[in-house]
């Protein structure tokens, strides 16, 4: 367990989100907190989990994620950017687990097991890639 006592396996989404919003109310910062500057605010912060890994060789990714300090940077990051996420929902009124499940639901049916698996391309290309091997075989 983290020194805050927070564990995914204990810890609610509710929970955080409150967590979140304590955090923003005690501090005043609610007045900033609209939906377009949380926006930008994630990108920022996706800018500095990206910067940790600017100019790592592949090769060199098993040590960097090893090493302690830049472990917990990339933690750090990595909370910034799910703190600003549901700060966003609240702020928006999404509930994180349908929003997640609904996006869930919609990424199946454009990335369907039999047409991706094991295949990193974008939906359009692979079904641009069958359409043409369809016409090619005369399907
Ligand atoms: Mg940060």
């Amino acid at each position: 367990m983290s020194s805050s006592g927070l564990s995914d396996s204990t810890t609610t989404l509710i929970e955080l989100k409150r967590l979140v919003q304590e955090f923003v109310d005690e501090r005043d910062w609610g007045k900033y907190h609209n939906a377009k500057d949380i926006a930008l605010a994630i990108n920022v912060e996706a800018g500095e989990l990206l910067e940790l890994f600017e100019w790592v060789r592949e090769n060199e990714l098993p040590a960097l994620l090893g090493d302690p300090a830049k472990r917990r940077r990339l933690g750090h990051e990595l909370a910034d950017i799910m703190i600003l996420c549901l700060n966003l929902a609240s702020a928006v009124g999404f509930d994180v687990a349908s929003t997640i499940g609904a996006k869930l639901e919609l990424n199946r049916r454009k990335y369907p097991v039999e047409l991706v698996r094991g295949d990193y391309r974008k939906y359009t290309e692979l079904r641009n890639g069958l359409k043409k091997e369809e016409g090619a075989s005369g399907v």
